[in-house]
């Protein structure tokens, strides 16, 4: 073991020697990282042993909470049997197989077949691939374009980056690569103007049939979207949007590709977030709650049409990843898709939990900084402003929502803020009265940030 070291250690390591993703180093000037040490169930434990209740389960991703034994054990177990080997050249081995076919089990009924990947970047990588691998496979090479949404998020490889709609990221390196553009977000309370949410929500969508035609058919190969866009600010769209957005692709020869990173494995009470709005996805990338971020992994979803095509027809794909299929992570998976169906924990986000706490939350409307609350199953969503008669904006740029949550860190408290939306993503195992305590908080901070 090597020797403790006390935050002031660690803070000044960190500071001589680590590069966060993320990050705006100077920034954090002499206050330095935050540095976490342990966890339980939603709880966090800082380095200065402060108990911090964790409203993103991590990123987006502890859908079991922390501290599982039965993970660990896996692992370990694994990491004996067989701790690597490749799935390349013909090989697997039995937790990346038993994981492939468990997730085929949950998927929508269409879709059989996964290929593996490191992480959710990753898994958009392929998609990229694969997309395009497809059409050229049915004759259509040309087809080449992926239409994507402005202010959504698939990564931060280049492909997940470009993919993505976030611009401060393709302002860093020339993103988007060519071939991927992207449409309006189906954003009402930031961009909704006048119109009613319904209407807005089939305007946003006939952006994409607008962006087809002015492409061509014969040009677009896909389009990507997360059923709600969580690092956008968790924009739950209106209730017209995805039946509107189902017409036109059910119009056109476009795959549809549904990132499920962040509503895969029970976030919104179903399995999958395409199952939710009842989607029928060609792909579906899927990472965080697979494992629930006990181990990195990711992977896509393919469906038979996609799947067979690419067998069939497309011999060797030329694509993969040293860590594809990695059998420890594999294990990982299996055993957290255990615990989520023994436990019975998706059913207990649609039928207790979800409820519960869009029902709380709901009730900070009345709070005079909250401007709009809004959620689907264990997401949830802040708008911050000023004047909530007329959806007036604080000025600044973000600032009170940086404001707040720095002020929810000190009270024990953490949600992400973008701009003024604070969000949140808890664990799905939080209690009822884990949640009362999570709204006390939230109220609390809010009348500190006011
Ligand atoms: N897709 C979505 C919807 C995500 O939210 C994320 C990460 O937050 C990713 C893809 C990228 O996943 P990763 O960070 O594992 O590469």
């Amino acid at each position: 073991q090597p020797p403790p070291l006390n935050t002031a250690e660690l803070q000044a390591m960190d500071r001589a020697h680590y590069l966060h993703p993320f990050t705006d180093h100077k920034a954090l000037g002499a206050q330095g990282t935050r540095i976490i040490e342990r966890a339980e169930g939603i709880w966090l434990w800082d380095s200065d042993g402060n108990r911090i209740l964790d409203a993103m389960a991590g990123l987006w991703c502890v859908n079991v909470g922390y501290g599982r034994t039965e993970l660990a054990e896996a692992a370990y177990r694994q990491m004996l049997e067989l701790p690597y080997y490749n799935s390349f050249f013909q090989c697997a081995n039995p937790p990346a197989v038993r994981l492939a076919s468990a997730i085929a089990d949950i998927a929508p009924a269409h879709m059989n077949r996964v290929f593996f990947a490191g992480s959710g970047s990753e898994a958009n990588d392929t998609v990229l691939r694969m997309v395009r691998r497809y059409w050229d496979l049915k004759g259509q090479p040309q087809k080449k374009t992926v239409i994507g949404r402005i202010n959504g998020y698939h990564g931060s490889t280049v492909a997940g980056a470009s993919l993505g709609g976030m611009k401060p990221m393709h302002a860093q390196g020339d993103l988007p690569i060519p071939g991927i553009v992207h449409i309006p977000q189906p954003y009402w309370f930031g961009e909704g103007g006048e119109q009613s949410p319904e209407d807005f929500g089939i305007w946003a969508a006939q952006q994409l049939e607008a962006k087809i035609l002015e492409l061509g058919v014969d040009q677009v190969a896909a389009f990507i979207a997360e059923p709600i866009q969580g690092a956008g600010g968790v924009i739950v769209p209106p209730a017209t949007y995805w039946p509107e957005v189902k017409r036109i692709l059910d119009a056109y020869e476009i795959l549809l590709v549904v990132d499920e990173v962040i509503c895969g494995f029970g976030r919104t009470g179903e399995w999958f977030g395409s199952q939710y709005y009842d989607l029928t996805p060609d792909l579906m990338p899927i990472a965080k709650g697979m494992t629930s971020g006990y181990l990195p992994m990711g992977g896509v979803i393919v469906s038979d049409r996609v799947a067979d095509t690419l067998i069939e027809e497309g011999g060797e794909f030329f694509h993969g990843y040293t860590y594809s299929g990695h059998p420890v992570a594999a294990a990982v998976g299996l055993e957290n898709l255990r615990i989520l169906r023994d436990e019975r924990i998706v059913d207990y986000v649609r039928k207790d939990a979800a409820p519960y706490l869009q029902e709380r939350i709901a009730g900070l409307i009345d709070h005079p900084l909250v401007g709009e609350v809004r959620g689907v199953g264990l997401l949830g969503a802040l708008e911050l402003v000023s004047d909530k008669t007329r959806r007036a904006r604080f000025a600044g740029d973000g600032r009170a929502g940086g404001l707040c949550r720095d002020i929810c860190v000190r009270n024990g408290l953490v949600m992400r803020a973008v701009g003024d939306t604070m969000i949140m993503s808890p664990p799905l195992i939080i209690s009822r009265a884990e949640i009362d305590q999570l709204v006390e908080l939230i109220w609390r901070c809010l009348d500190l940030t006011a």
